[in-house]
């Protein structure tokens, strides 16, 4: 079987920046991904912070990351990966088209969004309630929607659905929002906006579809019904580690725990982008991560030889 210098698990930005990085070093270099390049950056309509661009939708910035991976001479794959035997050598990488052998593993999965945890979330999922306002928000046009979160996600969420809806909730656990100063004021300055604090989510109502929410007072318990077409969770991600989390050192909120060098407990193993425990979880500093984790993958197999 054809051993790669690294598989790359994952094909967002930090994926397909490491397999660039990887490939232009002369390292033989493979990406896994599911179904399409991007992870969370593909259902991103507009992106206005990657440097260089005016403003680009997420989907076309992966496939230009992918496609630019694969002229350096890496190649990707459309599989799911079933496991990880990361302490083996050559490492071994079982996927749903077959296995792979590797010398480096480079992982890339990324993080999801946080769920409510409510009992009916999945039943609403797509049937009203959404992850994302910029993939979903034209289905609530002139409607009544409720945003559950109180970061920048949920204000940006917001502000986008103001643009959109006739009424946007946002529903807050706390007393003060935990997002960038001008989000917030932007925020307050939309007339259908309102800031519901102190409010959680408590229960999904609806038949079909969502038709409103029972929020609850975190501070006094009492609740009330807000109807609703549209619920969107804003609440938080995290990252997608059951595939490694028995071999791989993972932090205290269950981030892999590498250093700004993307190197893990395991030699030969690298996490890059929002999988990895650092401060600031953008399309930037994943794609950063992408290049270091090459950067030293590459370090390390000229180490072994
Ligand atoms: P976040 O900053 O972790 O905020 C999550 C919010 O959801 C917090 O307000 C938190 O409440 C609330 N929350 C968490 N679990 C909850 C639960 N079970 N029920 C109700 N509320 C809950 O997450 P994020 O907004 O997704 O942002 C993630 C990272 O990306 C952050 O570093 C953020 O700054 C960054 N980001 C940056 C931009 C930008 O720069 N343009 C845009 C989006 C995100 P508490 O406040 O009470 O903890």
């Amino acid at each position: 079987m054809n051993v790669f210098d690294t598989v790359i698990v994952g094909g967002g930005p930090a994926g397909y920046t490491a397999a660039l990085y990887c490939a232009r070093a002369g390292l033989s270099a493979a990406v896994l991904e599911t179904l399409y390049a991007g992870g969370q950056m593909a259902a991103t309509n507009r992106i206005e912070n990657y440097p260089g661009f005016d403003e680009v939708d997420g989907f076309s910035l992966a496939q230009r990351m992918k496609e630019g991976a694969e002229r350096a001479g890496a190649v990707s794959y459309n599989t799911e990966v079933l496991e990880l035997h990361l302490t083996e050598t050559p490492k071994r990488i079982v996927t749903s088209s077959g296995e792979f052998s590797a010398h480096t593993v480079i992982l890339a999965t990324g993080a999801q969004p946080r769920r409510l945890g409510d009992a009916r979330e999945a039943e609403f999922t797509g049937r009203g309630l959404g992850y994302c306002a910029t993939c979903d928000g034209m289905f609530y046009r002139g409607k009544t929607v409720v945003v559950a979160g109180g970061g920048n996600s949920a204000v940006e969420e917001a502000l986008f659905l103001s643009r959109i809806c006739q009424t946007v909730y946002v529903v807050h656990r706390r007393d003060a929002l935990r997002a960038d100063r001008a989000g917030i004021r932007a925020l307050e300055q939309a007339e259908n906006v309102h800031i519901l604090y102190e409010r959680r989510v408590a229960e999904l109502l609806g038949e079909e579809t969502l038709s409103g929410v029972t929020l609850e007072n975190t501070r006094t318990g009492e609740r009330e019904t807000l109807a609703c077409d549209g619920l969107f969770v804003a609440i938080g991600r995290e990252p997608n580690t059951a595939l490694f989390a028995g071999q791989v050192a993972l932090d205290k909120a269950g981030y892999v725990d590498a250093d700004e060098t993307t190197r893990t407990n395991l030699p030969g193993v690298f996490a890059a982008g929002d999988v990895r425990k650092k401060p600031l979880r953008q399309i930037v500093t994943a794609a950063a991560d992408g290049a270091v984790a090459a950067k030293f993958a590459e370090e390390f197999l000229n180490s072994e030889t």
